[in-house]
């Protein structure tokens, strides 16, 4: 494992090359592999080959510096598509703000340590304006604490419909949820508005597993940063960063389904 690891790492290319199936180990270059969407290393030091492309729709809005950056494996573009439909028939009208993913091959993408093997996503926050009216923003705002948007305009941190984004991740079965990185004054105001509320309080400790700050980086105070685990079958070819082995919650369907289980027996 540490010498296939280092053989890939070994071979991390500068920022765009085209990648090809003979840079991968010889297990890798044959069927079933020769057709998949590989995610390849480390988020921050890896690669992809055969990345879907996201693209924008009536629930899903691409921050337009963000649209050659929009490749990552097939289970977190699909994810992000799903989640914005879900978002949109919940709350008519929402349109889901996505930042960058990956590069077509993947490799080190400019103002980001990670985004490198097609398994995160930057996302933007929902927005009210100070009525507490829902609006679509086109870029990534910052917030403060009492969820006021540092630009000055007025607009809120839509406590509602980030919840429901983050319970959906929670619960989607078929991409597998590694963390949701923001920043810790967000995620206190997440869990609170969720833990006031009975219909979302089952998912609370779930989520609190899943959201995080990370220690070195940016706080993330104007964009969820989504990442998913390793493919399945490709845990050989994929790798977790020491911290993120080290600090690894329980797969979110297995976390979720546990949680669920536990609000059932409790309920009277
Ligand atoms: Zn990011």
């Amino acid at each position: 494992m540490i010498s296939l690891l280092a053989l890939l790492l070994c071979s991390r290319a500068s920022d765009a090359r085209q990648r090809t199936d003979q840079e991968l180990p010889e297990k890798y270059r044959k069927s079933p592999y020769a057709l998949m969407s590989l995610s390849v290393g480390l988020p921050n030091a890896g690669w992809q080959l055969r990345a879907k492309k996201l693209s924008a729709s009536p629930q899903l809005w691409i921050q337009d510096k963000s649209r050659p950056y929009t490749y990552g494996h097939p289970s977190l573009v699909l994810m992000l598509h799903r989640t914005a439909k879900q978002i949109a028939r919940q709350s008519p009208g929402s349109v889901l703000l996505v930042g960058d993913l990956s590069r077509e091959y993947g490799g080190p993408l400019s103002g980001h340590k990670s985004h490198q093997s097609g398994r995160d996503a930057d996302v933007g926050f929902f927005v009210t304006d100070a009525k507490g009216r829902p609006q679509n923003a086109r870029r990534l705002l910052t917030f403060d604490a009492a969820g006021r948007a540092r630009d000055g305009s007025g607009l809120r941190f839509d406590d509602y419909r980030n919840w429901l984004l983050v319970q959906l991740w929670l619960k989607d079965h078929r991409a597998q949820l590694e963390h949701v990185f923001v920043a810790s004054h967000l995620r206190r105001r997440l869990l609170d508005f969720a833990r006031a509320r009975p219909a979302f309080r089952r998912y609370v400790d779930a989520a609190a597993q899943f959201l995080r700050q990370p220690t070195n980086g940016l706080p993330h105070d104007d964009h969820f940063h989504v990442r998913i685990a390793c493919p399945e079958r490709q845990q050989e070819l994929c790798a977790d960063t020491p911290r993120a082995r080290k600090s690894k919650p329980r797969s979110s369907t297995e976390k979720v389904a546990v949680d669920e289980a536990g609000a059932a027996r409790r309920r009277p």
